[in-house]
């Protein structure tokens, strides 16, 4: 009787080991229904591939939550982690540890390049700004004084936006006032938003980095009465950002594909679970000697806003709001 328990036991651990469920942990950046949605495609991946899943994001910008949160899946062993880092430099100590301890590491959202993590999967963050721009050079027929709100001065994806919506009004009469930064904080992105309303009397528009930013601008010009003095050039498509977009406060928003972002993270570490990660990256789009999955983006505008819902409904991933 006893031997039979004993035997019973061996089996079932090792069918508990050759069957284990892998566990695939994902880490965003800040609460916020932009991160929701990512976090909807990472468990929807996970049910369709019979993989657990572990999402974690900190109530705003800190990249020392995100560290502690990283150490924490290596040290239980996760089958495989993508991180969107808020610092790219600060993550790569941490990074090469799980790639040497033979635990695949992607980013998602944001990349850090240097950390040999295998993939980067979101947005081309620079053509998207240079794109923000190119919609607010119009918008301001090339003359006119902005400010811009974001999330972040570290993370890379803050900073290519920046840039190329810097690059994309370069030779125009469009100044930049300021670059303001709330760490992904809603209540704060409303108060630098107001203030920069205060201190500069005669802006023209808001350029909004982050999700947290364009719904912040929207409501600190509606409160101030300067609905359509001021314009507003954004990110993302949240429902707060298209109730905005639909009273014509925001002008554009630049829809990223957080969804798609999280399911497909999911998937590619599922895959370099299953058929090892050189098989993986075989199969994955490169530029140059780098592996990227290009998310895209969709323009958003008061025009097109209609059209964009029902295309996202027919996906599967209806926008309520
Ligand atoms: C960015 C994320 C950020 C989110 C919320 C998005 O535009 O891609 O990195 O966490 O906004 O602020």
């Amino acid at each position: 009787m006893r031997k039979l328990f004993v035997f019973s036991l061996i089996i079932a651990l090792l069918t508990g080991l050759a069957f284990g469920k892998l566990i695939i942990g994902v880490i965003g950046k800040s609460v916020h229904p932009y991160w929701s949605q990512v976090e909807q495609g990472v468990k929807t991946a996970g049910k369709a591939l019979g993989v657990e899943t572990r999402f974690f994001v900190p109530p705003k910008e800190d990249i020392n939550a995100q560290l502690q949160m990283l150490e924490s899946f290596i040290a239980q062993g996760f089958s495989g982690i993508a991180i969107a880092p808020s610092d790219p430099s600060a993550v790569i100590p941490t990074i090469k540890k799980a790639l040497e301890m033979g635990i695949p590491v992607i980013t998602l959202d944001t990349d850090s390049p240097k950390s040999g993590r295998y993939v980067y999967i979101g947005t081309d963050n620079y053509s998207a700004g240079y794109m923000a721009g190119t919609i607010m050079k119009k918008l301001l027929n090339g003359k006119g004084k902005v400010v811009i709100g974001t999330g972040s001065l570290t993370a890379m994806n803050s900073l290519q936006r920046i840039q190329g919506f810097k690059d994309a009004i370069k030779g125009t009469n469009i100044k930049i006032l300021d670059i303001l930064n709330d760490e992904e904080d809603g209540a704060r992105a409303l108060s630098l938003a107001e203030s920069a309303l205060n201190a500069h009397p005669d802006l023209d528009a808001f350029f909004g980095v982050y999700a947290y930013d364009g719904p912040a601008q929207a409501l600190a010009v509606k409160n101030a009465g300067k609905v359509g003095k001021i314009k507003i050039v954004c990110f993302d498509t949240t429902p707060d950002i298209l109730q905005y977009v639909k009273k014509g406060i925001i002008n554009a928003t630049l829809g990223q594909r957080p969804y798609m972002m999280g399911y497909l993270s999911v998937t590619v570490l599922y895959l370099m679970n299953k058929i090892g990660v050189t098989n993986t990256l075989m199969m994955l789009p490169k530029v140059g000697n780098d592996y990227v999955i290009d998310t895209g983006v969709d323009v958003v505008t008061p025009d097109n806003l209609d059209e964009y819902l029902k295309m996202m409904e027919k996906l599967g991933i209806p926008i309520k709001f």
